[in-house]
């Protein structure tokens, strides 16, 4: 058996994996320097370093692992499925169990019509299949000239060519030629950097009114979607006014035009409902699913798509798939983690438990001088940093240089929190205790603590 059990000491793994390993979203170079951290096993929200520091996990690995690490009864599934059957594809007229009683279930589950399920490899992988579902979808109903997909600054719906195209991350588009075509973006309803003097409320309407201005300029036959996340994570976790929401969904009603929700984080209880847009009041066409849909446990992504838009697709040949298109073992995974949200009542618990508990003292956080707003939907929060509450200021260095001081205490404290140019972020695991909730505070106070204590000392405290 090929073991991957560690038998090497830390500073030979860190060496074996600059040597190797390209990592994603990562100066290679720098981290080469460092050394990356090895992360050896998981239990409940607590990751364990190669060290043996025992660290809580904020953000739930990659925001996907909702029931939290080291639940057998997702190993135990997986290993049945693999000895029963570890392929096979659903191209050419076949099917298979998991992959038939998993779309049964996200049918169930999703609200309203969304009762059909185009399977991926991943978020990324569901996106892409979005963009050639809508203007296939208008091409079939005759109007091939409808393919223009709008999205928004900051937004994030993963990193393959066209799902990052659709995603709205400058540094992103700056490398290898994104984006494709007949993708546009408007801003994003971030009021905290980008609201200046006016009312959230109004600010949300004018940013969602953006949509409406960006769909007669290009002209409403020829735009064929809008995507959007819920509550955009990757880009800092921007929780929209509330006047943002239900103006996008006018809009897109009035001109009828689709309206994608991207669930890939908010998706399975993350905002204290199943899915983000019945926290949000969206009723989108296509939703897009990841991470939280397995826990981690396995790579699996999908679309959930409406009646009209699938029996419409439905009519012709789709050139479209991935081998692993609702792969027999991801699948299987996928249940049993939905069967632990459901039977253990995890979204209740962020709802009714976690979610108030941790609001409380999340917000209280704002207390502290380098907090300027403290916001939080179920168990998905931010803070920004600031040297200037009232004006809601940057500071003067480069963005993100507070921030990233922030994450490297919040590590020295066996935290994980992320930062997003000069905002924290979390977004523990669905299955946190108030115990552990206790302790993620006190370490992220501490380590706000810190960062302040430092950047006074080093000058780093002004205004932009
Ligand atoms: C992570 C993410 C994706 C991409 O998912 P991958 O599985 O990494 O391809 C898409 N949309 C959102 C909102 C995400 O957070």
């Amino acid at each position: 058996m090929n073991m991957i059990t560690n038998h090497l000491p830390t500073e030979e793994l860190q060496a074996l994996d600059a040597a190797h390993h390209m990592h994603p979203f990562t100066e290679g170079e720098g981290l080469a320097e460092k050394g990356a951290r090895v992360i050896t096993r998981a239990n409940g929200v607590w990751i364990t370093d190669s060290d043996g520091q025992e660290i809580l996990d904020g953000m739930a690995g990659l925001w996907c692992v909702a029931i939290g690490y080291g639940r057998d009864e997702l190993a135990e599934v997986a290993a049945r499925q693999m000895r029963e059957l570890p392929f096979y594809n659903t191209f050419f007229q076949t099917t298979h169990v998991p992959a038939i009683a998993l779309a049964k279930k996200l049918a169930e589950l999703a609200p309203d019509d969304l009762n059909h399920v185009f399977f991926a490899g991943s978020g990324s992988e569901a996106n892409d299949t979005n963009i050639r579902m809508v203007r296939h979808y208008w091409a079939m109903k005759g109007q091939p000239e409808r393919n223009i997909i709008l999205s928004r600054k900051n937004a994030y719906h993963g990193s393959s060519m066209g799902s990052g195209s659709l995603g709205g991350m400058a540094g992103m588009h700056a490398q290898g030629g994104l984006p494709i075509p007949d993708i546009h973006h408007i801003n994003q309803p971030n009021w905290w950097a980008e609201g200046g003097d006016s009312d959230p409320a109004d600010f949300g309407l004018a940013r969602a009114r953006e949509l409406e201005t960006a769909i007669k300029e290009h002209g409403p036959e020829r735009v064929a979607a809008f995507i959007g996340e819920p509550v955009q994570g990757a880009g800092g976790v921007i929780v929209p006014p509330e006047t943002y929401w239900p103006e996008i969904q006018r809009i897109c009603d009035h001109y009828g035009i689709l309206l994608i929700a991207d669930e890939v984080i908010c998706g399975f209880g993350r905002t204290g409902n199943w899915f983000g847009s019945q926290t949000m009041g969206i009723r989108p066409h296509i939703m897009t699913v990841a991470k939280g849909l397995s826990s981690g446990y396995a790579p699996i992504g999908a679309s959930i798509v409406c009646d009209e838009v699938a029996q419409t697709i439905a009519k012709d040949e789709f050139n479209h798939g991935y081998t692993y298109s609702g792969h027999p073992v991801a699948a299987a995974v996928a249940l049993e983690n939905l069967r632990i949200l459901e039977e253990e009542k995890v979204v209740e618990h962020v709802r009714d438990v976690a979610g108030p508990y941790l609001k409380e003292k999340w917000q209280a956080l704002e207390d502290h001088p380098l907090v300027g707003e403290a916001r939080i939907v179920g168990l998905m929060g931010s803070i920004a940093l600031t040297p200037d509450k009232a004006s809601r200021a940057g500071f003067a260095g480069e963005a993100g240089t507070v921030g990233y001081i922030c994450r490297e205490r919040c590590f020295a404290n066996n935290l994980v929190m992320r930062h997003v140019g000069d905002r924290m972020i979390i977004a523990p695991p669905l299955v946190i205790t108030r115990d552990e909730i206790d302790i993620l505070i006190d370490r992220a106070r501490k380590s706000l603590d810190e960062t302040y204590e430092k950047i006074r000392k080093d000058g780093l405290w002004a205004a932009a």
